[in-house]
């Protein structure tokens, strides 16, 4: 099987594996109970972890919450922000090409009486492809709006969006900005003294650390704005009283890992998988006649590297992955593959109910090699000639 769903998931590093197998086995202390030396080991180290998290991302460690993933972090960012007792303001601003873990969270706002606006992205065919459309983002924020929440980097056709615009726009009336960038961190440069973010989400399982683990930071940016959070999770208050229950040192010391050599080696990694993305659409551009491209152009400041989102002349999405089963890639997001409709993220960047579902999506990751990029060359073409000859 050649993986080129980089996109759902990653694969854990070995090196990151290796840390988090101690503190499974030997030194398994909770890191609350800090009565005895087993726990104040593992709290120790969990505390050495959170400042290796906060100082790569450009903020202070006790900005940083763990959380169980992306999607616990951006319901506890968009409700927690909203539903706080001293919250007056009731209007709330997203794009309509976030993940279902934001776009269901407001639709539960909205039906509970907050106002809800889902702002647009520019079309396929317009230059800024993907982008959040910055004019309409404006007139839509009012000194009622709690929250932004606009993501950094899409999963179905990696746009990056505008960030120190959003920012901008967004505190101009006093609103808070989180930003959903699960699909960001760990790939490209997510700077929080450089870009004006007042929360964001992550996942460690997208920067090849574990499953199960994630991370929200919360006003530790460069205005250090005040941001009140009602808790989701209510119980022994581990965590400021913002998260309860017990922390994993083994998922947070892999979660620092993970985003250590994620960065440190992203320029080599960015540079390897553009080129592989660069073979793979030569190849399927040259095997398959019609094949077009959705999203932004390649450009590393406008989409990530390793996506790639195609769309099929005559067949559908489904059709192909099921003839080429040997290749693992994806009709849409992963999240979403349970819901039958089409991708509301290419049908948001004007596609057609019958374009999205003809539809693909690739993401070539850090151990994806050219040999193998040949190879599912190969497999797509034939799977491609088979349904269609
Ligand atoms: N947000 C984005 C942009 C994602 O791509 C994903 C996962 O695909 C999530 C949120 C949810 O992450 P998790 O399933 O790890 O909670």
């Amino acid at each position: 099987m050649i993986y080129l769903d980089n996109h759902a998931t990653t694969p854990c590093d070995p090196r990151v594996a290796e840390q988090m197998m101690p503190w499974l086995v030997e030194h398994f202390g909770n890191p609350h109970s800090t009565s005895h030396e087993m726990g104040r080991q593992a709290k120790s180290a969990i505390d050495t972890s959170l400042g290796v998290i906060a100082s790569r991302l450009g903020i202070a460690a006790d900005s940083v919450l763990i959380t169980s993933g992306a999607t616990e972090s951006n319901n506890l960012a968009i409700d927690g922000i909203c539903r706080h007792p001293r919250q007056r303001r009731r209007h709330v601003v997203t794009s309509t090409i976030e993940h279902p873990a934001v776009l269901d969270v407001v639709a539960r706002l909205e039906k509970d009486g907050f106002r809800v606006t889902r702002v647009p992205v520019h079309a396929n065919d317009h230059q800024l492809a993907g982008q959040i459309d910055l004019d309409q983002l404006a007139a839509t924020i009012d000194d009622d709006t709690a929250l932004v929440s606009v993501h950094w980097a899409n999963n179905e056709i990696g746009v990056i969006q505008p960030m120190e615009s959003i920012a901008e726009i967004a505190h101009r009336s006093g609103a808070l900005f989180h930003s959903d960038a699960t699909q960001a961190v760990g790939r490209i440069d997510v700077d929080l003294k450089r870009v004006d973010v007042d929360l964001i989400s992550a996942s460690a399982h997208k920067f090849y650390g574990p499953k199960g683990v994630g991370l929200l930071t919360i006003a530790g940016g460069m205005a250090a704005r005040r941001v009140r959070l009602k808790p989701m999770i209510v119980g022994g208050g581990q965590q400021r009283n913002l998260r309860s229950g017990t922390m994993s040192p083994a998922n947070v010391i892999a979660m620092a890992t993970a985003l250590e050599l994620a960065i440190t080696e992203s320029a080599l990694v960015a540079e390897r998988v553009s080129q592989m993305r660069s073979q793979l659409w030569n190849g399927l551009v040259q095997g398959i006649d019609g094949i077009s491209s959705n999203g932004p152009p390649a450009n590393p400041s406008r989409r990530l590297v390793g996506n790639l989102n195609c769309r099929l002349p005559g067949i559908e999405g489904e059709s192909w992955m099921a003839a080429c089963s040997d290749v693992a890639f994806s009709s849409g997001s992963a999240c979403s593959s349970v819901d039958a409709k089409p991708s509301h993220v290419l049908t948001g960047l004007g596609l057609s109910e019958s374009e999205a579902r003809r539809s693909v999506r690739f993401g070539i990751g850090k151990f994806n090699t050219p040999d193998q990029i040949d190879r599912a060359i190969d497999l797509l073409v034939a799977g491609y000639q088979n349904l269609t000859r």
